[in-house]
C-alpha cells in the first residue's frame, strides 16, 4: 500500500505530466498554424509520450492499491516568436521536470519506499533522453540564421521522427 505522502506526490506529478502534454500540444498547433508541419509532428510525438508518462504513474498508483484523483491542468502558453524560442522553452521545461522527478525520488528515499524508487528509475532515464533530444534541436536551430531555407530543411528532418 502506498503512503498518503507518496500518493499525493505522485498525484501532483500526474498533473505535471498532463501539463507537459498540454504544452506540447499547444506548440504543435502553433507550428501547424505557422506552416511548419515537421516541427508540429515532432512536438505532437512528445504530446503522446507525456500522456503515456501520466498513465504510467496512474497505473503505478493502482498497482500499489492507491486511488487517483485528477487535478485541473493549467493553461499553457500559445505564442512563440521563433522555433528556437519554442525549443529553448522545451529544454527549460524538461529540466524543470527532471528536478521534479528527483524531488519525488528523494521523497521515496526518505519514506523508505523502495518500489517507488525503482519505478522512478525509468523516469530518470527517460529525462536524460528528453533533455538530450531537446538540446539537439536547440543546438541545430542556433546554427540556423534568419533565412527560411535551413528552417524548412530542419522541418523536413523533424517530420521523420
Ligand atoms: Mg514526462
Amino acid at each position: 500500500m502506498l503512503s498518503k505522502t507518496i500518493q499525493d506526490a505522485i498525484t501532483e506529478q500526474i498533473k505535471h505530466e498532463f501539463y507537459s502534454a498540454y504544452l506540447y500540444l499547444s506548440m504543435s498547433v502553433h507550428f501547424e498554424a505557422n506552416n511548419l508541419p515537421g516541427f508540429a509532428h515532432w512536438v505532437l510525438q512528445q504530446f503522446h509520450e507525456e500522456q503515456a508518462h501520466a498513465l504510467k504513474f496512474i497505473d503505478y498508483i493502482h498497482e500499489r492499491g492507491g486511488k487517483v484523483t485528477l487535478a485541473a491542468i493549467p493553461q499553457p502558453p500559445a505564442d512563440w516568436k521563433t522555433p528556437l524560442e519554442v525549443f529553448t522553452n522545451i529544454l527549460a521545461h524538461e529540466q524543470k521536470v527532471t528536478g521534479l522527478i528527483y524531488k519525488l525520488y528523494e521523497l521515496a528515499m526518505a519514506e523508505k519506499d523502495y518500489p517507488t524508487q525503482l519505478m522512478l528509475g525509468w523516469f530518470i532515464t527517460e529525462q536524460v533522453e528528453e533533455e538530450k533530444n531537446a538540446t539537439g534541436v536547440v543546438e541545430q536551430l542556433k546554427l540556423i540564421d534568419a533565412k527560411g531555407t535551413a528552417v524548412l530543411m530542419l522541418d523536413h528532418q523533424l517530420s521523420k521522427r
